[in-house]
């Protein structure tokens, strides 16, 4: 009888070998920049009490209301979260063991987030954030430090065509007479509000602007803008910021609607946008966040950082054309039954330099070998037998088309051959 196939949860994905390259082409470019900007990683655990997401992200919005995975542990009856987000575990993790007690943090992480929305291109349930928090900063200087490294990863993983948007939320003194208006303004437009907005009219009305309702869009648009309700300190702080921004040449623009979905955000608050992902056009959402420490409990200390999904950002690699072909090896070994283990030799050299290298294994003929070889996505096949392999002669074979400029099938003695690949595949490299 055949057996039910199990299958993935809906909207969490497998990464297959096929995505491998670019998976690691994001994570060795991000963890380099996080070094170059003296950023040092942290890890928490996927599983928090619900209690911190519901006080660190806010109990009315999106992610609290309706995207958390929350259960009771049958064992213990343990309320626990499959975290959504990463910022309220750091500032857990650092409150606990004391990691501001004397100096600031440059921090960084990065792994799945939890939330059970409903799965689209671009939108899933379990997803993969890079995050960085530089906490115990008043900004804005560390602010617009946090936004160069983002220009410069764009620039490392080949995207183009991304916009900063950016917005100064203030204070929570400054939000409150524009929160008075923005209630009045709503009322007059009760009509227009969708159930959601009429829900939170009262409870979070600055929430209403982040909707994704079309139909709400127009009235979103003319809505009372925080913006102008700043105070002096707000407002110079948003101006050096954007002095600072144009010192380095960082193109952005001034959106006075964006809030972001959290609700510890205070002062800086921006993403980065793209037209070329269809709906789900925000790669990376970041800010300040100087009210969350104290509110989780720790001493009251100024802080801000940004996730970005990377699902996302990998799809905008993809789309600006950033191609990484698939590759198991440089170097696939071919051998036949009078070679196997001067194959095995010789890969153990290739390898000793650092060169990935398979060696065929199981028997195969030598026309399936080659196919594999071909299949493999190596640069070079390495062949050792005929009677050429009393000799210790190897042939390097080119498979790629694109290699054509380095020269055709040469035999040469073993000992030449490993210095030749090494030197093709380091100009290989280089390119
Ligand atoms: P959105 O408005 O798209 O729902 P958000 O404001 O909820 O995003 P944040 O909480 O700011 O998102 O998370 C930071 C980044 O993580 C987003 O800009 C996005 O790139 C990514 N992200 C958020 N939710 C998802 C998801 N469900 N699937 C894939 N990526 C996501
Ligand atoms: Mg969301």
């Amino acid at each position: 009888m055949a057996k039910e196939k199990i299958q993935a949860i809906r909207g969490m994905c497998d990464m297959l070998p096929a995505e491998a390259a670019y998976w690691e082409m994001f994570e060795s470019s991000a963890k380099a920049l996080a070094k170059e900007y003296g950023y040092m990683q942290i890890r928490t655990p996927i599983l928090e009490q619900t209690r911190l997401f519901k006080r660190g992200i806010g109990e009315v919005t999106d992610i609290v209301e309706k995207e958390m995975y929350s259960f009771v542990d049958s064992l213990n009856g343990d309320e626990l979260t499959l975290r959504p987000e990463n910022t309220a575990s750091v500032v857990r993790a650092c409150i606990e063991h004391n990691l501001l007690y004397d100096a600031p943090r440059r921090l960084w992480y990065t792994g799945p987030m939890f939330r059970h929305e409903r799965p689209q291109r671009g939108r899933y349930r379990q997803f993969h954030q890079f995050g960085m928090e530089a906490l115990g900063f008043k900004g804005p200087d560390v602010d617009v430090e946090q936004l160069l490294l983002l220009r410069r990863l764009w620039k490392k993983l080949g995207i183009g065509d991304v916009k900063l948007e950016l917005n100064c939320l203030g204070q929570i003194e400054d939000r409150k007479q524009h929160r008075e208006e923005l209630i009045k303004y709503f009322e007059n437009h009760r009509n227009l509000l969708d159930e959601e907005a009429q829900r939170r009219l009262y409870l979070n009305p600055l929430r209403i602007l982040d909707t994704k309702n079309p139909d709400m869009q127009e009235l979103v648009e003319k809505a009372p803008k925080l913006i102008d309700y700043l105070s002096d300190s707000s407002r110079n702080f948003l101006e050096q910021l954007e002095e600072k921004l144009q010192a380095q040449s960082v193109d952005y623009v001034i959106n006075p609607r964006l809030v972001r979905g959290l609700d510890y955000y205070n002062l800086t608050v921006y993403e980065w946008t793209t037209d070329k992902l269809g709906a789900q056009s925000t790669i990376c959402g970041g800010g300040r966040y100087d009210p969350l420490i104290e509110m989780l409990g720790g001493r009251a200390t100024p802080a801000c950082g940004f996730a970005m999904g990377i699902e996302r950002v990998i799809e905008l690699m993809k789309e600006c054309g950033v191609k990484l072909p698939y590759k198991e090896c440089d170097v696939y070994v071919i051998w036949d039954e009078t070679s196997h283990n001067q194959a095995v030799a010789f890969a153990e050299r290739l390898r000793d330099l650092g060169i990935s290298t398979i060696v065929h294994a199981g028997s195969a003929k030598m026309a399936n070998q080659m196919k594999r070889a071909d299949a493999s996505g190596a640069n070079y096949a390495a062949i050792i037998c005929g009677n050429e392999v009393s000799q210790h002669i190897v042939s390097i074979k080119p498979l790629r088309e694109s290699l054509a400029d380095y020269g055709d099938q040469v035999s040469q003695p073993e000992e030449l051959a490993v210095g030749y690949l090494q030197a093709q595949l380091s100009e290989i490299r280089a390119k």
